[in-house]
């Protein structure tokens, strides 16, 4: 276990020069106070979880203070925002603070968003407020939970510095950990203003530091961009099982690893709805739920022409033509898992596309009905879910093939069957309005509600005492909250 003076930094991003980022201060915040800290984040960085009720971690993730070997710098980048390319985005109001590597070998980014203006902030004022830092907080280490790749969060600091949104709101900082911070507009931003030597530099970087398995394959840059193309696959399979809507799948937006990033207006379904739009500015839906699959392949393609200059056309094409039928192999696995099947078969595909239509139609609880449909034997479970759909009869035909599928299956006791499908399927998921009520409550200054979710939502697949108000379906009010870019 570590003391925040401990910490080990190795900047190797900074070293790449003043082409790739400029060094920024941060701006502290008025009276830096801890909202929420993380302690598997902490672990992360060997950190002892009591420092983070001493007043130097809110002064340090405040932007008070800093360690000397730090060397926070804003990074330059671009991207194709809701499909149009801008030219120049860049860290507007975070700063990568430094690259701390652990007791295992480890590097995490250390970055603080909110941490004030940059040369890249545009017409933004470089700060967050403290409802979307805690929003961010929380699904990243709820993501992380659920064993979807994500970045991750240290900890909240409030504070009383006034930030004008919509009404005036509270300056925050949000601590985030990722082993790179790199974006697909990275790439873009390089390709874009023909600078080929430093995309080259770039490239390396990457390579070496991410994907250095790369490095034994004939062609290696091209070994790199089939494992993103992997990777991307993998992880928008995960949001599409477990109803995850992320609302800003702009290619800045998008990891260079694979992992979920820079979390805005995003949520997790309630009712199961594949046309689910959670950004309330999307106004053309480009970011819905259903559209994430054929969104990822898009972003690949652009980040694919950024790497024109290393890879053949038709190298790229091809490593871009595994997308779709990963991304289907990754999610008809899932879904098989959280129907409590274990053997595959043909049908099984048409099973899960009835299911979640009938379960569109009726407004179906989609973590809740997995949850159910894994408390009891299959023909129980279903008698008593078919009440929640409209089309009972629909609902009957769909029953009698899953029951005779999961006789099928295998023959495995009650314990078995609740045990393997409650350990896919979370009883806890981060609710839009779960977020408001902890939102609401740290605006006034009590924390304990943000603290309480986030303990809860660590232990998604864990039925636990006293906590059945964080398992119910959501009120009428906290059905249709409008969450829009602005944080
Ligand atoms: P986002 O939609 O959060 O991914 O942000 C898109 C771009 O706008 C990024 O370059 C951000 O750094 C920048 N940005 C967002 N909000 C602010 C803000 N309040 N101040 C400065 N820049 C911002
Ligand atoms: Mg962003």
């Amino acid at each position: 276990m570590k003391a925040l003076d401990e910490l080990t930094f190795d900047n190797r991003f900074a070293r790449l020069g003043d082409a790739f980022s400029t060094h920024v201060l941060p701006e502290p915040l008025d009276e830096p106070r801890l909202v929420v800290a993380s302690n598997a984040a902490m672990a992360l960085l060997d950190l002892d979880p009591a420092v983070a009720e001493t007043p130097v971690f809110a002064e340090l993730f405040g932007g008070h203070k800093l360690w000397a070997e730090a060397q926070p710098r804003a990074m330059v980048y671009s991207g194709h925002q809701f499909g149009g390319y801008t030219p120049q985005l860049g860290d507007g109001r975070g700063l990568l603070l430094g690259e701390v590597y652990n007791q295992a070998g480890e590097h995490w980014d250390l970055h603080l968003k909110g941490a004030g203006m940059t040369p890249y902030s545009r017409m933004g004022d470089g700060r967050a407020v403290l409802r979307s830092s805690i929003r961010e907080f929380l699904a990243s280490e709820a993501l992380h939970a659920l064993g979807i790749p994500s970045s991750r969060a240290l900890c909240v600091i409030g504070s009383s510095t006034p930030v004008w949104r919509e009404k005036q709101e509270r300056g925050a900082m949000v601590l985030r950990l990722a082993p790179s911070h790199i974006r697909f507009g990275h790439f873009e931003y390089f390709y874009y203003t023909k600078k080929p030597e430093q995309q080259a530099e770039l490239a390396e970087h990457v390579l070496n530091l991410h994907y250095p398995e790369c490095r034994e394959q004939p062609e290696p840059y091209l070994a790199m961009f089939r494992e993103i193309v992997e990777r991307n696959a993998e992880m928008i399979a995960k949001w599409q099982a477990y109803g995850f809507c992320h609302g800003v799948m702009n290619t800045d937006n998008m990891s260079i690893l694979g992992i979920t990033f820079d979390f805005g207006p995003f949520a997790f379904l309630d009712d199961f709805d594949a046309h689910f739009i959670c950004n309330h500015s999307d106004h053309e839906g480009r970011y819905s739920f259903s559209n994430q699959v054929p969104i990822g392949q898009w972003n690949l393609s652009a980040l694919a022409q950024a790497l024109t200059p290393f890879i053949s056309v038709d190298a790229l094409k091809e490593a871009l033509g595994l997308y779709l039928p990963l991304y289907q192999a990754h999610y008809l696995d899932l879904m098989r898992r959280r129907l409590g099947l274990t053997t595959a078969e043909d049908e099984d595909q048409q099973l899960v596309e009835r299911l979640l239509k009938l379960m569109q139609n009726s407004g179906v609880d989609y973590t809740l009905f997995f949850r159910r449909l894994g408390d009891e034997p299959a023909a129980l479970a279903v008698t008593r879910l078919r009440d929640d759909f409209v089309d009972m009869a629909g609902f009957d035909t769909w029953a009698e093939r899953y029951t005779a599928r999961v006789l099928r299956d295998g023959d495995y006791s009650e314990e078995q069957r609740r045990a393997r499908m409650h350990a896919v399927n979370p009883l806890y998921i981060l609710r839009n309005y779960l977020a408001q009520n902890a939102i609401a409550a740290a605006e006034q200054g009590d924390y304990s509600e943000v603290r309480r979710l986030h303990e809860v939502l660590s232990r998604p697949f864990e039925e636990q005492a006293g906590m059945e108000q964080y398992a119910q379906r959501p009120p009428d009010w906290g059905k249709h909250l409008e969450i829009s870019c602005s944080s």
